[in-house]
């Protein structure tokens, strides 16, 4: 059974609920003992009852500053251990001048005798447990104490003026009543403590699901702004896919109007015909690098899909193509591959497109008589790849760029006027998607160096 108190501003407001209920105790009482000494007078000690209820007055008024200070007090956990200490001793008081009160007024005969009963349910609402259990013992040990004191004569009895009869000649009756009152006061101590209990399980249940309540709604809002951001992006992504789109098409759709118009000389025609078909395959290299992109945009492939690929192969065969371009363009193209490559967890066909789209840049960029190399290297963990040029290279804000979608040098729009812009996004994600990196380098007119890691699928 775990013992809990109300804590700290709560433990307060039920003591001070439990000073208000005081004040009309002695309310209640002043009322109870003035038309009883109007209507029998000297019949009981009214001058003493006063006395005590004034008595409880006074205390009630001290407990009420200390409760006071106590609220002032910054530490939770000293106002929680002054506010229980502050109830326990109100609720001893109590029942003193409750014995008191009654042992003046009749003793057993009087009925507010049960008002025993409140006090142990003051004390389960109010104190740990168990400690009604102890209330309800004290309780009863004045009360027999009381009783023991009148009939031995030690104290003299006050017999009620409304009762008739002498209940005090009944042993009796006395010993039953007595018997009877300290049960009930033990059945109350129980049964408040059983309710208590179960209360403070209902409250400590739905403290955790309001915990948990709380973190689901965290892990909500992450999501959310996560999907925010996902769906930002997108939008950005379609701005930008349909602003690439439109230019060749606007050039292909007036070419064909002039065409078809017919007012255009059959050599211009053609000659315009020729520019549309020109920045139709532009197009289609757009929409292949497009669809290659969004694939990687959105992850299509998973990591169980990956095989074990040879990068050092899709670099031979790679670099073997982009050969006939290289020199076409009088280009030395170089390649050095270090021995027994290890394999990397990826898909060739997207290990092949980093290639390719790294040495076409390289051999774009380029000018003639340049070189450009390719090279392959590992360590324990990673595969190295790095290309190399002596080409035009790029400002430091450029650089920055690259790998933005779109984003073009205003140096490579003069050289390749028609290039998409998507290539290095689709390598830096090809990339990060197989758990690498990549990294570039440049410097104006002198060259670039793009390096990318993988992890080796055998470690
Ligand atoms: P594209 O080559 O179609 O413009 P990329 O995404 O492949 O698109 O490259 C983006 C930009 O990065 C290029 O426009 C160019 O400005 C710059 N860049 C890429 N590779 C090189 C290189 N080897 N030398 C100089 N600039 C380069």
């Amino acid at each position: 059974m775990e013992d809990r108190l109300p804590f700290g501003s709560e433990l307060i407001d039920r003591v001070g609920w439990l000073i208000n209920l005081r004040w009309l105790a002695v309310a209640g009482t002043l009322l109870a003992i003035g038309p009883t000494a109007v209507w029998f007078p000297g019949s009981l000690p009214f001058g003493t009852l006063l006395g005590i209820t004034i008595a409880i007055a006074a205390y009630n008024g001290l407990f009420r500053a200390h409760l006071k200070a106590i609220r002032r007090t910054l530490l939770e956990e000293v106002q929680n251990r002054q506010a229980s200490g502050s109830a326990l001793g109100q609720i001893i008081l109590d029942l003193c001048t409750l014995i008191a009160l009654v042992h003046f007024s009749g003793g057993i005969e009087n009925p507010m005798v049960w008002f025993l009963v409140f006090h142990i349910i003051i004390a389960s609402i109010l104190l740990p447990h168990g400690t009604s259990y102890w209330i309800a013992a004290l309780a009863g040990a004045l009360l027999i104490t009381m009783t023991s004191l009148e009939v031995g004569g030690v104290w003299a009895h006050h017999h009620l003026p409304l009762l008739g009869v002498e209940l005090y000649d009944e042993p009796l009756y006395l010993l039953v009543f007595v018997g009877g009152l300290v049960l009930v006061l033990f059945l109350v101590a129980y049964l408040t403590t059983s309710i208590a209990i179960r209360l403070g399980e209902r409250d400590r249940e739905l403290m955790t699901s309001n915990q948990t309540c709380q973190l689901r709604s965290q892990e909500l809002k992450e999501l959310n702004d996560r999907l925010r951001r996902v769906d930002e992006e997108r939008t950005r992504f379609m701005v930008l896919v349909t602003h690439e789109l439109r230019a060749p098409i606007s050039t292909i759709y007036s070419a064909l109007e002039l065409a078809l118009s017919g007012v255009a000389s059959a050599e211009k025609t053609r000659d315009v015909l020729e520019r549309a078909q020109k920045r139709a395959a532009e197009l289609l290299d757009l929409i292949r690098d497009l669809l290659n992109l969004t694939r990687i945009r959105e992850q299509t492939t998973t990591r169980d899909q990956a095989e074990e690929v040879q990068v050092d192969d899709l670099l031979r065969e790679v670099a073997e193509f982009m050969k006939v371009e290289a020199e076409g363009k009088g280009l030395l193209l170089e390649v050095d591959i270090a021995p027994d490559v290890a394999p990397v967890q990826a898909l060739p066909n997207q290990i092949k497109l980093v290639w390719t789209n790294l040495l076409s840049n390289a051999i774009k960029y380029t000018e003639s008589g340049g070189r450009v190399w390719a090279s392959l290297t590992q360590d324990d963990e990673k595969v190295r790849g790095v290309v190399r040029d002596t080409g035009m290279g790029m400002t430091p804000e450029d650089l920055s760029h690259i790998f933005d979608e779109f984003y073009r040098a205003e140096n490579a729009r003069k050289v390749s006027p028609h290039g998409t812009g998507v290539g290095l996004s689709i390598v830096q994600r090809t990339v990060e998607h197989w758990g690498g990196t990549i990294e570039a380098q440049s410097e104006l007119g002198r060259g670039s160096t793009f390096t990318f890691v993988l992890p080796r699928a055998d470690r």
